[in-house]
């Protein structure tokens, strides 16, 4: 059974974000306060970005898990595992993340069970204890355990929301797409395009967030500009980047899918 490296989830570069508001200084605050962080916000707006640039900033190693419906407990604590004619334990990723002192990212926490939550209560107040039921032990989080989630407003239902009860263990900080000027930034830093192009884009994407709501469940990523702009950058067509990186990932109806190109050409 290979164990993970705790350097291996270290950034050796310090990875390129771009602020937005003042997310930098309120995470450092909350970090410092060991607060636990909750990053809200649509999918592929930065919030994996920034926290990786944090990790960095914060010379803390970061432990990141996706969250979904089949993730257990022991999935995150860590189980007993037969080796031979002997169990061994063997610690989860939240467990190391917690005696390593990491940031540890549970990612799009309402895809999680109800139950599976509960076990990062204890690290969430005063007490900032793990406890391995199975293992019959209790870990106490070092300074610097930090735990973040994220979650995205725009996916709930009634039947898919975080439980107030883990809600309120969280400073929350709201992420939306960034401001005009500065995506075309990221885009051009993270594509290689030139801005004019990059312009256009971003442009073509606040067009499409418009139409959220009127037909589209969700508006454009800032992920999704950068693939079509990396696209461009790779000698595909303009208009089949657009098609297969900011259109087509968001609608399978054709007739949707067939104005959104218009708007394409009455941009580009
Ligand atoms: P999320 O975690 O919100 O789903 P990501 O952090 O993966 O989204 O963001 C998607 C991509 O968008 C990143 O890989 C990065 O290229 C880019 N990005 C978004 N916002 C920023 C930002 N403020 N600075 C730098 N890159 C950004």
């Amino acid at each position: 059974m290979s164990t993970y490296k705790i350097g291996e989830f270290k950034h050796k570069k310090q990875p390129f974000y771009l602020p937005v508001n003042n997310e930098v200084e309120l995470f450092e605050s909350a970090a410092k306060k060991k607060l636990p962080v909750l990053l809200k916000g649509p999918t592929g707006c930065g919030k994996t970005r920034f926290l990786e640039y944090m990790a960095f900033q914060l010379n803390r190693p970061l432990v990141t898990v996706a969250c979904h419906e089949d993730l257990t407990t022991s999935d995150l604590v860590g189980r007993y595992l037969l080796k031979g004619d002997q169990t061994e334990w063997v610690d989860g990723p939240l467990t190391i993340a917690v005696k390593r002192g990491a940031i540890f990212y549970l990612d799009e926490v309402v895809e999680a069970r109800k139950d599976t939550i509960v076990v990062i209560h204890p690290l969430t107040d005063d007490r900032r204890i793990l406890p391995l039921e199975k293992k019959g032990e209790m870990i106490e989080a070092p300074e610097e355990f930090l735990l973040v989630v994220s979650y995205n407003p725009g996916y709930q239902t009634i039947l898919k929301d975080l439980k107030q009860s883990t809600k309120q263990r969280f400073v929350s900080l709201e992420f939306g797409f960034p401001p005009r000027e500065k995506e075309k930034e990221i885009v051009c830093k993270e594509s290689g395009i030139n801005e004019p192009l990059a312009e256009k884009l971003v442009e073509l994407a606040g067009k499409i967030r418009s139409l959220k709501n009127k037909g589209l469940e969700e508006g454009v990523s800032t992920r999704l500009i950068i693939y079509a702009a990396q696209l461009i950058n790779q000698n595909i067509s303009v208009p089949e980047s657009i098609k297969v990186a900011m259109i087509n990932p968001l609608t399978d109806d054709h007739s949707i899918q067939k104005s959104l190109e218009e708007v394409t050409v009455s941009i580009f």
